[in-house]
């Protein structure tokens, strides 16, 4: 019988994940919640009003509405324990446990598994005392000058500084000053890395992984890189920059594998996607952080280049079926996102703008996922900071990047917030070793 499937969050990432799932044969229906404009209703796919933050009144209505499998976007249900809750309850969720969410809702209980497991990771110190944390940025003997809130901060709890001065200050904007609430009770300095960035999912169920094509995203607000960091501008994927099997293998065995291992030898095991972010250092790949699930933007660059069933996968990720039966993703294309944001983001931003010209984007050949979006009188308005994204998919990036940035300007959306240069590290990259 085919399912009812519920998507928990709101933004583009969700929407990938309904669109994904609403092509499954085996799946009749797909509510997210709370969702937004764009999961609203489409075909398959309808919002639903349920609260995703009280996991026993979740469970019921589970239950009432035969909701036969919920997919959990953001970390933050995660971390608060919702695929146990429900588990419990008898209702199936894919995604890891409180525990093994931690790898992410803690960069201090993931420096140390790193540590325990020997997993290349930056070198680093813990601390819940600033004056602590301050006399190792000027005494460590390499440039310690990275520093991290240790809780989960919506991926801006991170400052990487220009010296020592300023890797102290940030210490006292993070535990004095709280600039990112209670995640900076405790903070992680770290060794500054320098390389290519690199993102690497896999699925897990436990005991397997199933690598997911390697992604970039664009985390600061402008182009080259420039202005503050944001949740994410832009993605593509693959990325040239990691071009041959050996080091993707190298990734896969000495990250991925080994903190799946690591996990399930302690009694946490790693259910759920898993993402490691990595810088590309002289010395090979290394950690600079791990999340429990898809990130957004990558999502949307990720689930269109999947040629296998989405419920599928999860289903086969949660009964441990991996090995036998792993993904399969479309070769020889490529995918790149771009992400309009509303004015003034990531500071406070204007809301209630119209968006027009929507519709003519499929006529692109390309597809938009909603996020900080709503229905106003039957017409799409902005409601957030990252309002959509455009997701083109070619056959090569160069093609996937003018189409996407063509999908863009066909968007009517006053003050809209863009990048123009996604993808420059691959261009660039692409450029440096073609032959002439
Ligand atoms: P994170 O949330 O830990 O991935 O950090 C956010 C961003 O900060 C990363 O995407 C990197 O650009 C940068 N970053 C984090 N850790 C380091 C490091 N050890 N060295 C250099 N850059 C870093």
């Amino acid at each position: 019988m085919a399912e009812r499937v519920l998507v928990v969050g709101g933004g583009g990432r969700e929407h990938a994940l309904a669109w994904k799932l609403a092509q499954s044969p085996q799946v009749q229906q797909v509510l997210v919640a709370p969702g937004n404009a764009g999961t609203a209703s489409c075909g398959k796919i309808s919002n639903s009003e349920v609260s995703v933050s009280n996991h026993s009144i979740l469970a019921q209505f589970c239950k009432d509405h035969h909701v036969g499998l919920v997919v959990v976007g953001p970390e933050v249900p995660l971390a608060a324990g919702i695929v146990d809750d429900l588990t419990a309850a008898g209702v199936p969720c894919f995604g890891p446990s409180a525990k093994a969410a931690q790898l992410e809702a803690s960069k201090s209980f993931s420096k140390a598994f790193m540590d325990r497991h020997g997993i290349p990771t930056a070198r680093y110190a813990s601390f819940t005392d600033p004056e602590q944390a301050c006399n190792y940025i000027r005494t460590a003997d390499f440039p310690a000058l990275v520093v991290k809130a240790s809780g989960l901060a919506a991926g801006k709890g991170v400052i990487v500084a220009r010296d020592q001065d300023e890797a102290c200050r940030a210490v006292m904007d993070i535990m004095k000053d709280r600039a990112f609430g209670s995640a900076g009770e405790e903070v992680v300095v770290e060794e500054l890395l320098e390389g290519e960035e690199v993102s690497c999912l896999c699925f897990s169920d436990g005991h397997s992984v199933a690598p997911m094509p390697p992604a970039q995203d664009h985390k600061r607000l402008q182009d080259g890189d420039q202005g503050p960091n944001t949740g994410g501008m832009g993605a593509y994927c693959p990325t040239p920059q990691v071009p041959d099997q050996e080091l993707l293998q190298q990734i896969r065995e000495s990250v991925l594998q080994k903190t799946v291992d690591g996990m399930r030898e302690e009694g946490t095991p790693y259910v759920g996607v898993l993402y490691a972010g990595l810088m590309l250092t002289n010395q090979g790949p290394k950690v600079l952080e791990f999340n429990c699930r898809f990130g957004d933007p990558e999502c949307q660059v990720l689930l269109p280049l999947l040629q296998s069933d989405l419920y599928e996968a999860i289903l086969n990720t949660m009964s441990g079926k991996l090995a036998s039966s792993a993904p399969v993703w479309h070769q020889d294309s490529s995918a790149v996102t771009v992400v309009m944001a509303s004015a003034g983001y990531p500071g406070s931003y204007q809301k209630g703008v119209q968006i027009t010209g929507l519709t003519q984007l499929q006529d692109l050949g390309l597809q938009v996922f909603h996020a900080g979006t709503a229905l106003k009188e039957g017409t799409v308005v902005s409601s957030g900071g990252r309002v959509l994204t455009v997701t083109a998919v070619r056959s090569s990036l160069e093609t996937a990047l003018q189409a996407a940035n063509r999908g863009v300007a066909a968007i009517g959306f006053p003050g809209a917030v863009y990048r123009r240069d996604i993808g420059h590290r691959a261009t660039a990259h692409l450029n440096q070793h073609r032959c002439v």
